[in-house]
């Protein structure tokens, strides 16, 4: 399927009027549909596997935002810890320690988002409401020593359903966390980003409040498989 660049256009004119970032999820698609919407300005792009992130990373323009979306190993962090420019799906602290490790090793500090669980399907990643208040509460020390990661916010998905009032339900909650954290005074984060929405729920994420949103099938068509 050709890359849609029509709808392109459209949603990213729509998401920049309201300083909304699109991470373009490419996914299984070859470099030159990536190559296409670079073409057309597109920076940030996003990928789920490993492996296919440093392949693709290794054939495209240099100035290229990568993103990490998908579930990250902690013995692969050292893949992509040279280039990646956000890790949006860090789901326990072990994760995050070695990717600040990794990042020492590389002397640049990673930005990272926290997942958070909010959607009621088993099998999605993520931190709860409690164990992310574990996590970030003002008087641990934990995520401030790890000085090589700047933690700039949350990621969720919501449950893959067509009931939308249970998706808005699931991002107002998400945002609600967001807010929370984005207010609290604290030393080791600094909450700017919240990466919420993918192609059949942006506009409901938009609605709620997201700063960023993942797209793939409107850009670059269907996959040829389901996540
Ligand atoms: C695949 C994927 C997307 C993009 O999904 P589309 O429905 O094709 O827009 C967004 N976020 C994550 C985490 C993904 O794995």
């Amino acid at each position: 399927m050709p890359v849609n660049k029509e709808a392109y256009q459209q949603i990213s004119a729509a998401l920049r009027s309201e300083n909304i970032v699109l991470v373009a999820v490419a996914k299984t698609k070859p470099v030159s549909d990536i190559q296409e919407l670079y073409d057309a300005g597109q920076r940030d792009f996003g990928e789920n596997y490993v492996q296919e992130l440093v392949d693709k990373e290794a054939r495209l323009p240099k100035d290229i935002r990568w993103h990490f979306i998908g579930h990250l190993q902690s013995n692969k962090v050292k893949n992509i810890a040279s280039f990646v420019h956000l890790v949006h799906g860090v789901d326990s602290l072990k994760l995050l320690k070695e990717i600040n490790k990794q990042a020492a090793g590389n002397n640049h500090v990673i930005k990272c988002l926290l997942q958070v669980h909010i959607a009621q399907e088993e099998t999605k990643f993520g931190f709860n409401e409690e164990e992310l208040e574990e996590l970030l509460k003002v008087d641990s020390n934990t995520v401030s020593e790890l000085e090589n990661v700047e933690l700039a916010g949350l990621m969720g998905m919501a449950s893959f359903t067509d009931d939308l009032t249970k998706v808005r339900n699931e991002f107002q909650y998400l945002n609600k966390l967001f807010r929370k954290y984005s207010q609290r005074p604290a030393a080791g984060y600094k909450f700017t980003t919240l990466s919420m929405g993918m192609s059949g729920d942006y506009k409901i994420a938009i609605e709620e409040g997201t700063t960023l949103v993942r797209i793939g099938s409107l850009l670059f068509g269907e996959r040829n498989y389901k996540e």
